[in-house]
């Protein structure tokens, strides 16, 4: 398969993509929620194979089947109960709101979901918003009295039609099987806004690979973007963003109108090539030696009658149990604080996800928390309800 991004401004000259790493049969969807066990384990399996492209640093799954892929009800990938989280959107909505002027003015999101975030630009920043998503939940839809509206609509530059502040997508680029036109409809969504700032957030591939964040290699992403490949993407669309790392290092985020931006060129570009390079030739070995680390620390932990948990069951939760799945029983509780996950079953195993007081209920002594940035708060959680074990970050 030629890089998709590539392919825009090489045509059939595009590099094509080298597969390095593979892994079978894991659930098309983390973020659908099952009713049942039997359910979560007849949920639809995919498989992934990743391939890189040595001219952009994209990094793709060329097994991909959008078939398989279709947004419903049911999806609930929110991660706004997290206080990490929320205060990092707090941020990122007031630095939006600055740079940009966001004061007043129209706004508009591709993939809003929930609209948590359009509600931190409207409620807090005196914006108006639209938010376009097919898997926006029926009842957050056309509430009345509130300053930002959900539609169910795919978006399309037709969408626009009138003065806009600034256009914005997050995770949802790496959803996405033709990035190249979907920041062409964003830019030219811009350009009919009467030139709207535009904003894109997407998981660091960089950190991925670099910082073997490994369990955030799901089916539902399609793609895994770096700094070169983001920024190529806008560049073949004739703009020329500011891209950089948040929240610790998992998020890339590209901007225009950028301003000067430090980071952006050709040397800079050629070195991150070569530095990925080397991070794909030692992914494979590198995903084998930390799921081996598991597989034999859920083996001491059945031996030894252990308690073990783990903290979150978003993509990287449900990550880990399918990868390590046949030591599901000794994972004695998988917990989640977002209300909506809790007595419903993870995607392939079947486990139930259970809140943060069930947990203390369970005879637990060991909690393994997904995402590192949550540990502090977590502990501090735990701690308020009386836990007395271990916790951890994973690693
Ligand atoms: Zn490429």
């Amino acid at each position: 398969m030629k890089c998709p991004i590539c392919t825009d401004s090489l045509g059939s000259d595009a590099p094509t993509l080298e597969v390095f790493f593979e892994l079978e049969r894991v659930p098309v969807f983390c973020n659908v929620l099952h009713k049942t066990p039997e359910l979560a384990r007849s949920a639809a399996r995919g498989d992934i194979r990743l391939g890189s492209c040595s001219g952009c640093g994209m990094i793709h799954n060329v097994a991909f089947d959008p078939a398989l892929v279709e947004y419903a009800e049911g999806y609930e990938n929110s991660l706004h109960c997290s206080a990490r989280f929320q205060s990092f959107a707090e941020s990122l909505a007031d630095r939006l709101m600055t740079k940009f002027a966001l004061d007043d003015r129209d706004v508009v999101e591709i993939g809003a979901h929930r609209g948590e975030f359009l509600e931190l630009l409207c409620v807090d920043g005196r914006n108006r918003g639209l938010g376009y998503d097919p898997s926006s939940p029926d009842e957050l839809q056309r509430v009345e009295g509130r300053p930002f509206q959900l539609s169910p609509e795919f978006f399309d530059e037709g969408c626009v039609n009138g003065p806009l502040g600034l256009i914005y997508a997050r995770h949802v680029l790496e959803h996405v099987t033709q990035p190249s036109a979907f920041i062409r409809t964003m830019l030219n969504a811009s350009e009919r806004g009467g030139g709207a700032a535009a904003y894109v957030e997407v998981p660091n591939g960089l950190w991925t690979l670099r910082d073997l964040g490994i369990w955030d290699i799901i089916y539902e992403h399609c793609s895994y973007f770096v700094p070169s490949s983001l920024r190529r993407l806008f560049a073949q669309q004739g703009a020329a963003p500011h891209v950089r790392e948040t929240f610790g290092g998992q998020f890339l985020s590209a901007e225009v109108p950028a301003g000067a931006d430090p980071t952006a060129d050709a040397d800079q570009d050629t070195q991150d090539l070569d530095a990925l390079a080397g991070y794909v030739a030692k992914f494979t070995e590198a995903f084998d030696d930390r799921t081996s680390y598991w597989r034999s620390e859920l083996a001491a932990s059945a031996a030894r009658g252990d308690g073990f948990a783990i903290w979150g069951a978003g993509s990287k939760g449900v990550t880990f149990l399918n990868i390590l799945a046949e030591f599901g029983d000794s994972i004695r509780g998988v917990v989640d604080i977002n209300p909506l996950k809790q007595g419903k079953y993870v995607a392939g195993t079947g486990h139930e996800i259970v809140g943060p007081e069930q947990l203390v209920a369970m005879a637990v002594d060991r909690v393994v928390v997904m995402n590192p940035l949550y540990v502090e708060e977590i502990g501090k959680q735990l701690d308020g309800l009386g836990y007395r074990g271990t916790v951890e970050a994973i690693g």
